[in-house]
């Protein structure tokens, strides 16, 4: 059994929809292709409060990148509805409410760190909205202090990605959507970045969706974990995590921590 402590799997109380991030009711997405239609998303509700921090765990092909896109506004429902910051996903994307971050870090070669951060403010003839922390704090924000003028060459793996949140924060976007953005890096340099990215989280406020492959991470940052199946992509489970905030991943040998990441593990397995 789980112990209490760590994770439970009765809902929390729904709070009100002005404190919700976002909203799925029902919500259902199908590509159709020459081989038939995939069901990708099917009938997904979920209440995410505004703050939170979710993790989106499941085999490939359960429709992880496909709920994050919604969000952003890349893909419409078939049916059901999605609403992001009490409006359409169409409104936060126009209102640059969303800050994206993918495994590839996609930075511009001939750009410093810097400008690369600063870049979201100069597309559209720089009109975009400029966030509450400037692109030289938020390289400070994310351990870059020091490396402003170094060019994407300069830099390793884990320090482009640095780099790529600190730019998705710059407009100071209310939803940060996170697309495997460490499943690149090696394990010592991923801890690292989850610890750091938690502390991203608790210092700007932002809500956080979190897509990965990997129980233990999906644990360690979750508030709750929201784990999928696989064809139709369905909701399996909605963990809340308890353990507490700020964590440490030496947190990762504890009894809470094993008993979860087992019991995520076996839900898993049964996807
Ligand atoms: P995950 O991120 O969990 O690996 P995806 O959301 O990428 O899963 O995909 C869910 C399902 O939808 C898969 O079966 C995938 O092949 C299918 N799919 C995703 N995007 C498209 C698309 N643009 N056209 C056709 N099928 C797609």
């Amino acid at each position: 059994m789980l112990p209490a402590a760590a994770a439970r799997q009765n809902p929390p109380p729904t709070p009100q929809s002005a404190e919700l991030a976002v909203v799925f009711e029902q919500v259902s997405v199908r590509f159709t292709t020459e081989r038939g239609t995939v069901t990708a998303l099917e009938r997904i509700d979920l209440a995410l409060p505004r703050g939170s921090f979710l993790t989106l765990l499941g085999p490939s092909g359960c429709g992880k990148s496909t709920l994050l896109r919604v969000i952003a506004d890349l893909i419409e429902p078939a049916s059901g509805r999605a609403t992001v910051l009490g409006d359409r996903p169409q409104v936060a994307r126009q209102n640059r409410d969303i800050g994206f971050v993918f495994q590839d870090a996609a930075l511009l070669p001939w750009r410093s760190a810097l400008q690369n951060v600063a870049l979201p403010l100069e597309v559209g003839g720089g009109k975009a909205k400029a966030g509450p922390r400037s692109a030289r704090d938020l390289l400070q924000l994310v351990g870059l202090g020091g490396w402003e003028n170094a060019y994407p060459h300069e830099l390793s793996g884990g320090m482009r990605q640095r780099v790529a949140i600190a730019r998705a924060l710059v407009s100071g976007p209310k939803l940060l959507l996170m697309d495997e953005p460490f499943g690149a890096l090696d394990e010592i340099t991923r801890d690292r970045l989850n610890e750091e990215l938690l502390q991203v989280w608790m210092s700007t406020g932002t809500t956080i969706v979190f897509v990965t492959h990997s129980i233990y991470e999906a644990a360690f940052l979750g508030q709750q974990v929201l784990l999928l199946a696989a064809r139709p992509g369905r909701v399996r489970e909605l963990v809340q995590v308890d353990l507490p905030v700020p964590r440490q991943l030496a947190m990762r040998e504890s009894a809470e921590f094993v008993a979860l990441a087992a019991h995520l593990r076996r839900v898993l397995e049964g996807c």
